[in-house]
């Protein structure tokens, strides 16, 4: 630490904040540099496809620090994305052809969303990962158009659920059998399907755009099934992938993200990532794995500037439950842990219908994972047990109780 004289952090959002601010706290006096390529200050994400697509809240109420950033003492480049990176020279190349030197680098790029094969560039047709993304939308929807969603994953329930709470004619398509199958296994999904549908979205499982139908404007989704649905706008959510590319050819191992190891740290020495960009071995689960969830951002800004100043050997593992929560309608969901569709599922505390339970997920009987609709309080003790590698018969007693 005493060696270092300026860190550079790239990527001026959750994970690039929450570092630039756990750096301080750190007492680092050097001098430091966050660097991010929107023009806007940090803003938070999550609002995005909720209050923020709804009307209900404006730019302004989102932004991620609240505190001036003088206070922070740093340098802040924004609307500048970094094109490359030299780990020799220990340089950044920006897109304007400034070079900011560092000795210490925290990668905190996240994601950039995926598009779908040839999707065409007709007008009306959207992705959502920024607020000007989240803007453009909410215009849109001002219009009343009928919406297609393409993708049943969170951000793609989020949206359709935003836009039929507009009054919106909905219909969200996904690939799989019932959406979020790939992470949570088929029958919870079919019961989010089930939320989805009596409230009005219509909900097409198990179907693959072939083709999008219009020539400036778009009108119409054609499926594998040679279902056309009619459409003026679509959004497409099929996920997203880890922003990378200007670090190509720079000598950090990439696997699916920054690949780090149990701390977080590259493969280079004096450089860490953090947040959705970033790959780790996470000892709890044995398992190496990329988070795509804003309380894992956050610990893991905290647990890689740890590692980044701490002495020679000895930074620690990153050890963690993940945890997210999703609001669709009038329904909280939260997750904790690493469930997978072939896990024993146990559903407690209540009935699929209410809309207020618990889903249980075992392996050889230990808890790996949690999933409820309206129970937040249950979800932080399973959370916890998922920590101490708990059993499942004990958190069914937490999930009945
Ligand atoms: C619409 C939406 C809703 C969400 N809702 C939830 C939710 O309800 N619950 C939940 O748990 N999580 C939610 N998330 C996920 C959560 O917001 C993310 O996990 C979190 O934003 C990750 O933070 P990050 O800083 O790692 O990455 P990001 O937020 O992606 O930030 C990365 C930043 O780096 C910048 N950048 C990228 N490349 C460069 C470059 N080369 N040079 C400079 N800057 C660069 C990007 O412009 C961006 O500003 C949501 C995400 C979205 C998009």
């Amino acid at each position: 630490m005493s060696e270092m004289k300026r860190i550079a952090v790239v990527g001026a959002s959750l994970a690039g904040l929450r570092a630039a601010e756990f750096i301080r706290r750190a007492k680092f006096e050097g001098e430091l540099v966050l660097i991010g390529g929107e023009v806007h200050p940090p803003y938070d994400r999550p609002p995005l496809s909720k209050e923020v697509l709804r009307g209900e809240r404006e730019p302004e109420r989102i932004a991620l620090r609240r505190r001036s950033y003088d206070e922070l003492n740093l340098q802040l480049l924004l609307g500048q994305r970094a094109v490359s990176l030299d780990t020799v020279k220990r340089e950044i190349r920006l897109d304007g052809g400034t070079v900011v030197s560092f000795d210490g680098l925290v990668i905190a790029t996240g994601g950039e969303v995926r598009e779908l094969p040839h999707q065409p560039r007709l007008n009306g047709i959207y992705t959502l990962r920024t607020l000007d993304d989240a803007l453009a939308i909410r215009a849109a929807f001002a219009r009343k158009p009928r919406v297609a969603v393409i993708g049943a994953g969170f951000i793609g329930a989020e949206v359709a659920a935003s836009a039929r709470q507009l009054g919106l004619d909905v219909t969200m398509i996904e690939a799989l059998q019932a959406p979020l199958a790939q992470s949570l296994g088929p029958r919870l999904g079919r019961i989010l399907q089930e939320a989805h549908e009596r409230r009005g979205v219509r909900v097409l499982c198990g179907r693959r755009v072939e083709g999008f139908g219009g020539t400036d404007r778009i009108e119409s989704v054609l499926l594998d099934d040679g279902t056309r649905v009619g459409c003026d706008v679509v959004v497409v959510g099929i996920g997203v992938s880890p922003a990378v590319s200007w670090l190509a050819d720079s000598g950090i191992e990439l696997d699916d993200g920054v690949r780090c190891d149990e701390t977080l740290a590259s493969n280079v020495p004096g450089i860490v990532a953090a947040g959705d960009v970033a790959s780790w071995y996470n000892p709890l689960f044995e398992e190496r794995m990329r988070v795509e969830h804003w309380t894992t951002a956050v610990e893991q800004a905290r647990h890689a500037v740890g590692s980044l100043l701490a002495p020679p050997g000895e930074a620690k593992p990153f050890e963690s439950v993940p945890m997210f929560w999703s609001d669709q309608f009038d329904i909280k969901i939260q997750g904790v842990g690493r469930p997978k569709p072939t896990d024993d599922l146990v559903l407690a505390g209540g009935t699929p219908e209410s809309e207020q339970f618990v889903a249980l997920y075992g392996r050889a009987g230990r808890l790996v994972g949690a999933l409820a609709f309206n129970e937040p309080p249950k979800l932080v003790q399973l959370r916890a047990l998922i920590g101490k590698r708990g059993g499942i018969d004990e958190a069914l007693k937490i999930a009945e109780s």
